[in-house]
């Protein structure tokens, strides 16, 4: 029998093909995806009696036929009746495309993307990439089967078909713009992507593996390896997430992140695995990587699954941005599966699912913290990024972290803000009952400032993460009575200013002399020479570097964007602070030989740059040979 699809537009297919989905290689997933719900509807029904007796091989498979250029999805599924394939493929189908282009008229193209998501348009992404799609199928109730076929007109072609297997058989005549469908590779590549977790085994083509020969024996009376080709099997039918967490191991874990990430062969730090039935469904399995210095989003992404069925790994917009850091997979049937991304995440129940999983993320870190607390230390440098970027980007996530967050100091000792607070602020408190929280970026570099430091009995933080400029500047913020310095922004004496004030021992007229003497022997742009009466035994000259002016450089340089561009060509800027208290410049300027003096000065003045690396090519030279010189 012909009929006529009864579609007031005369051609609907030119639309969908061009923009049912942005992505043509889809339709498989769409195929093989109902080949999979006729199965699962097949076994449900047999688990409650209504189908009766073996229900046989259920496996799915997938061919192609090269010379007739045609792709095969056959499932021994429930199959369809003539009413059935009428009413679910002709009639509801058609009138979803026809729904859609109702809608569809007039619409400027981003709107299209986002009508999509709402279109159940499943069965006829096929016709993206065919001539003409056939279906054979023989339902499980009694029956003859049923042959359909439809070119891509409103013209389809319905009769009995002699079919003796139960199940539906999907014939695509594929295009010969799309002829890459029909090559064994493609095909492979895109079940591997789309149905490696669906739940019914899926069939396709042969594979060649090693295995024990049951005969054969080697030298050693070992059994022979031998090669042995197979059927393939695509999928993995019960992936880890949808396992009881109770009855899982560690290593089944690690063994899955290696399952999903083939190519990471690093271990991932901890896991969560998410079993929400309330207000919506949801499980999945994310993991914390180990961060690396060049942190690649791009690389093995979180995989978003619906019922097992493959949906996106650009979850940009669908998981808060710091989670980009973890890995994994999250399956809901509550994600859309015929969507565009930006229809992703307008879509109310991921803007949920998203929420929802920072909670229980902040959760797991809360718990880890508590009950694992060693483990917790032992992989703060891992995690350490992830909660920072998080903090810095979601209030909610601060709120829980703040008090789990930890502070690591330049020995090594651990302590959460509070904490650390209460430790250092009986001896690091300012005049203005600020507490100043002093910190190293780098221990070598400044090792001298931090032994300063504690001589003078000051606790020294090592912050040397990658976000860390951005942290402490949240931290003061949020923080009124909290001021960070870098243990090289000044000298000792002004890091933390107290009301005291140290007598120097040079009068205001030589005070004045060896600074101008100073100021000759420097670049004015780089340095600006300071003077000020330290402890007879601080360093003679020592180099700082303003807080502010570093911070507003690092962050440039860290690609702060916003106003921080402005300083992208910020040159560095330095103190050159002089110890009016110190033997060395007390003798200098007693002394009456003008050369002698210049020397002594330009030589302490060239230990403090020395020391922080400041003093590189002829200005090295010039030191190093004054330096011989005095030696002899
Ligand atoms: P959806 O899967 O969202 O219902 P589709 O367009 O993919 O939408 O499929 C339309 C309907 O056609 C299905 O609901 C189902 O009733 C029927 N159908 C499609 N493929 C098969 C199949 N392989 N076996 C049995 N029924 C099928
Ligand atoms: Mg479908």
């Amino acid at each position: 029998m012909k009929g006529k699809i009864n579609v007031k537009t005369e051609n609907i297919f030119p639309v969908i093909k061009k923009f049912l989905y942005s992505d043509h290689e889809i339709f498989l997933r769409e195929i093989v995806s109902n080949a999979v719900d006729a199965t699962q509807k097949l076994k449900t029904l047999s688990s409650i009696g209504e189908v009766k007796g073996d229900l046989g091989d259920l496996t799915i498979d997938v061919k192609i036929d090269k010379d007739k250029k045609t792709l095969h999805v056959i499932d021994r599924g429930i199959g369809m009746t003539k009413d059935e394939v009428e009413k679910y493929i002709t009639q509801i189908a058609f009138s979803g495309a026809e729904e859609f282009l109702e809608k569809f008229k007039g619409k400027s193209e981003t709107d299209i993307n986002q009508l999509i998501g709402h279109f159940g348009l499943g069965f006829f992404s096929s016709f993206m990439v065919s001539d003409q799609v056939e279906i054979f199928t023989k339902s499980f109730k009694e029956g003859k089967g049923v042959h359909w076929t439809c070119d891509g007109d409103t013209e389809y072609s319905i009769e009995d078909f002699d079919k003796t297997e139960r199940g539906t058989e999907i014939v695509m005549h594929i295009t010969e713009e799309c002829k890459d469908f029909l090559e064994e590779y493609k095909i492979l590549e895109l079940l591997r992507k789309y149905c490696k977790f669906m739940p019914v085994a899926i069939r396709f083509g042969k594979e060649k593996t090693w295995e024990d020969s049951p005969t054969e024996k080697d030298k050693d009376g070992n059994a022979k390896r031998i090669e042995v080709e197979k059927d393939r099997i695509i999928n993995n039918t019960e992936p880890l997430w949808k396992k009881t967490p109770s009855e899982l191991k560690d290593e089944d874990y690690k063994k899955f992140f290696r399952e999903l990430y083939p190519m990471n062969f690093d271990d991932p730090l901890f896991h969560i695995h998410l079993n929400v039935d309330y207000p919506f469904n949801l499980t999945g399995i994310l993991y914390f990587p180990k961060v690396k210095k060049n942190i690649d989003p791009t690389q093995d992404k979180i995989q978003l699954y619906c019922n097992q069925v493959f949906v996106t790994d650009s979850v940009e917009g669908v998981v808060p941005q710091y989670m980009m850091l973890l890995r994994g997979v999250i399956d809901s049937p509550d994600i859309p599966l015929n969507v565009s991304r930006s229809y992703l995440q307008s879509d109310n129940n991921v803007k949920k699912i998203s929420s929802h999983i920072s909670k229980k993320v902040a959760e797991k870190l809360e718990e880890i913290s508590k009950k694992q607390h060693d483990e917790f230390l032992d992989k703060w440098n891992d995690l350490k990024v992830f909660i920072e970027y998080g903090m810095l980007s979601d209030e909610k996530f601060y709120e829980r972290m703040k008090n789990i967050y930890v502070f690591k100091n330049t020995e090594g000792k651990f302590f959460t803000f509070d904490e650390y607070k209460t430790k250092i602020s009986p001896v690091q408190t300012d005049k203005d009952k600020n507490i100043i929280v002093l910190y190293a970026q780098n221990t070598d570099v400044q090792y001298s400032y931090i032994q300063a430091a504690k001589e003078k009995g000051y606790d020294v933080l090592l912050m040397d993460g990658i976000l860390d400029s951005h942290f402490i500047n949240m931290l003061e913020q949020k923080n009124e009575k909290i001021r960070f310095a870098r243990i090289d922004s000044d000298v000792i004496n002004k890091l933390i200013q107290k009301d005291e004030t140290v007598p120097s021992k040079l009068n205001e007229q030589e005070t004045t002399k060896v600074k101008e003497m100073m100021e000759n022997l420097v670049d004015k742009k780089t340095f600006t020479v300071l003077t000020e009466p330290l402890d007879e035994n601080a360093q003679p000259v020592t180099v700082t570097q303003n807080e502010f002016m570093r911070r507003m450089k690092d962050m440039s340089e860290l690609g702060g964007g916003g106003m921080y561009g402005l300083y992208g060509e910020m040159p560095d800027s330095y103190n050159l602070v002089i110890n009016t208290n110190h033997p060395a410049i007390y003798n200098l300027v007693q002394s009456q030989d003008e050369e002698h003096k210049t020397q002594v000065l330009s030589q302490l003045k060239d230990l403090a740059l020395l020391s922080q690396g400041l003093l590189k090519g002829e200005a090295l030279d010039t030191f190093i040979k004054r330096s011989t010189k005095i030696i002899e």
